[in-house]
């Protein structure tokens, strides 16, 4: 009984980073999916936004930090260095699970080179450096999900070995060997269009350059995100099954369009 009732009254908190400066190609909808399929399994949910000035919370179980343009990631970039960025990458240590998009991931590596102006710098929370690139890669994207990351996963479910989504970046991120890539590259640039590599991976930290929204085209995904934020606090915890139908025509439909569209 202690089981189900500890399930029952489970909540999940979710710390949104600069919602309103870093939110763009409908990033926004990777928080309603999170929130929607915890409250799917009568799993409560609070959404905290965390904005400029405004401290890191240590409680938080799951921090989303969304796309944004160089001029948005120059406030952020500000903002992050000192005690935000160290609480942020203590969080991480500590278990918090995170997910950054594109503009976002590319403030959490060691630091982001504009087409103009300075360097801005990042946290260090990911092995990784960002230098803009001549030409922006735009495009659907499909990448296989890194066999480290496929074997955690699959423990407990059936699900796609791939991701999809859409890029839109003139950044190119290169990963050192203190982080691992989220997955390969099938169709798209990925990370910077050279070494097949898409994203970077950190604990339960990630960054990709998937917007789309990416959650809800990859519902395995956004559910791994969850069981891990809540295992947190309950290391035993099972996510239950929903059904993914059109979720799993959704991911289906973005792989045929991106195998037709590169
Ligand atoms: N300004 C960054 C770039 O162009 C990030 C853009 C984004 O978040 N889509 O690479």
């Amino acid at each position: 009984m202690g089981g189900i009732r500890a399930i029952k009254f489970m909540k999940l908190t979710i710390g949104h980073l600069y919602p309103k400066l870093m939110n763009i190609y409908g990033d926004r909808g990777n928080i309603i999916t999170l929130a929607n399929r915890s409250r799917w399994r009568e799993i409560s949910v609070e959404v905290k936004d965390i904005s400029l000035g405004e401290p890191i919370d240590p409680e938080i179980d799951l921090f989303f930090f969304g796309g944004g343009q160089d001029k948005e990631q120059i406030l952020v970039a500000s903002d992050l260095q000192e005690e935000k960025g160290r609480a942020l990458i203590e969080a991480v240590e500590n278990g918090a699970v995170l997910l950054s998009i594109c503009g976002g991931y590319q403030l959490l590596g060691q630091y982001y080179r504009p087409h103009l102006g300075e360097d801005l710098p990042g946290i260090g929370l990911f092995d990784s450096y960002t230098v803009a690139g001549e030409k922006r890669m735009i495009g659907n994207v499909v990448i296989e999900i890194s066999d480290s990351l496929q074997s955690d996963y699959s423990r407990h479910a059936e699900h796609p070995k791939t991701l999809v989504g859409f890029e839109n970046h003139s950044g190119k991120t290169y990963l050192g060997k203190n982080c691992q890539p989220l997955g390969r590259v099938v169709i798209g640039f990925g990370n910077n269009g050279e070494d097949r590599q898409e994203g970077a991976v950190y604990k339960n930290a990630f960054g990709c350059y998937l917007h789309g929204p990416v959650l809800p085209k990859n519902p395995h995904f956004a559910d791994y995100l969850i069981q891990q934020a809540l295992r947190r606090k309950n290391p035993d915890f099972q996510l239950s099954p929903l059904n993914d139908s059109l979720e799993t025509l959704a991911h289906q439909a973005a792989i045929s369009r991106a195998k037709s569209t590169r």
